[in-house]
């Protein structure tokens, strides 16, 4: 059998980190790595390594394409190219969870502990009234339960939070209290001091936070978004923010990136704007990931991590 060819379609930049490790990646797995290439013959492609922004959008010239690999986890970029008809796998990668639950532990604790009273107050004023509550005391709501819901929800369960989960599908998390279904999500708004939004952007998750939602959510609520900016309706959030009943928006992910530099996100006081950095695939485990499919196609075995297209994640 001759060696896979396997092209790597992403931003140009990308192949500078990528190149090394998925090479060492894929001898690790048993591949030759003598059929990675930036270009080649369409016609000749077995595996695109594949980044949703990358110039190729028309699969059709692929004829003996085996299997699209994403790099991101997010798959709505792609998911609906009619040109895409063989499996695509989306990316799990440990490294990716990994920063997924820093970041967003990180900006629960902010919330929880108050942080912004005395980082933003160095005034010479010893206010010692308020003793920031116990994470036990406080509960928060990962909305998706998925390989980084879950993670996220499973860490802030560690620190002692009283957390729930909602997903599309029932589950059993050690610790989390889950829900599920449309029932399910009018439970665990009302319970929401902190909100955590890991879904993907589907047409079933789109404005999914309007405003009969947002304001089902506890007075003063907090709602962090690393998930998809689509998920909220960014005219209710605003409105709700103004009203006071929304406390803050922590939001890293927005239906046009780059923010708009006169998006009224930047200069709300009660939200904080990250530029898409929540979390990132990192080269050394993601292909790793990306190898050990290659060698299941390559094996006849069934390929991890496939995206359902009729649910679009
Ligand atoms: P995943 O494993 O596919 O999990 C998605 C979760 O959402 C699942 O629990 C799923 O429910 C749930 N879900 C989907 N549609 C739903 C619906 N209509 N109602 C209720 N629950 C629904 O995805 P993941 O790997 O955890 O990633 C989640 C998202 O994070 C990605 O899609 C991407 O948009 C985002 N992300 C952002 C960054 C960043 O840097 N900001 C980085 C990586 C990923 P079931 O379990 O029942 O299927």
């Amino acid at each position: 059998m001759s060696d896979p060819v396997i092209l790597f379609a992403a931003k140009p930049e990308r192949w500078v980190t990528y190149e090394a490790p998925l090479r060492k990646a894929l001898i690790n797995a048993g591949i030759s790595d003598t059929g990675l290439t930036l270009t080649d013959e369409p016609k000749d492609v077995d595996y695109i390594v594949y980044a949703p922004n990358s110039e190729i959008q028309d699969f059709t010239p692929y004829t003996r394409l085996k299997a699209v690999l994403n790099l991101w986890a997010g798959v709505e970029a792609v998911v609906g190219n009619q040109t895409l008809t063989v499996p695509l796998a989306r990316m799990v990668d440990s490294g990716l969870t990994d920063g997924m639950v820093e970041w967003c532990v990180g900006h629960v604790l902010r919330h929880h502990l108050g942080m912004d009273a005395h980082i933003r107050n160095q005034d010479g004023v010893w206010r010692n009234d308020v003793i920031p509550p116990l994470a036990r005391d406080r509960s928060v709501v990962v909305f998706g339960l998925g390989v980084l819901g879950a993670a996220v929800a499973q860490a802030l369960v560690g620190l002692g939070f009283d957390v729930h989960g909602w997903a599309r599908s029932p589950k059993v998390l050690d610790g989390v209290i889950c829900h599920a279904g449309s029932e399910g999500f009018q439970e665990v708004l009302g319970r929401a001091d902190i909100s955590i939004l890991l879904l993907p952007d589907t047409p079933a998750t789109t404005n999914l936070f309007d405003a009969v939602r947002l304001a089902q959510m506890p007075k003063g609520a907090v709602l962090i978004n690393p998930g998809r900016g689509p998920l909220i309706d960014d005219d209710a959030l605003l409105d709700a923010l103004d009203g006071g009943h929304i406390g803050h928006a922590t939001l890293d992910v927005f239906r046009v990136e780059p923010l708009p530099v006169d998006h009224p996100y930047w200069a709300h006081p009660n939200v904080t704007v990250t530029p898409h950095i929540a979390s990132e695939t990192r080269p050394d485990t993601a292909t790793q990931v990306v190898a050990e499919n290659i060698r299941r196609g390559e094996a006849g075995l069934p390929f991890l991590h496939l995206v359902d297209r009729s649910l679009g994640y």
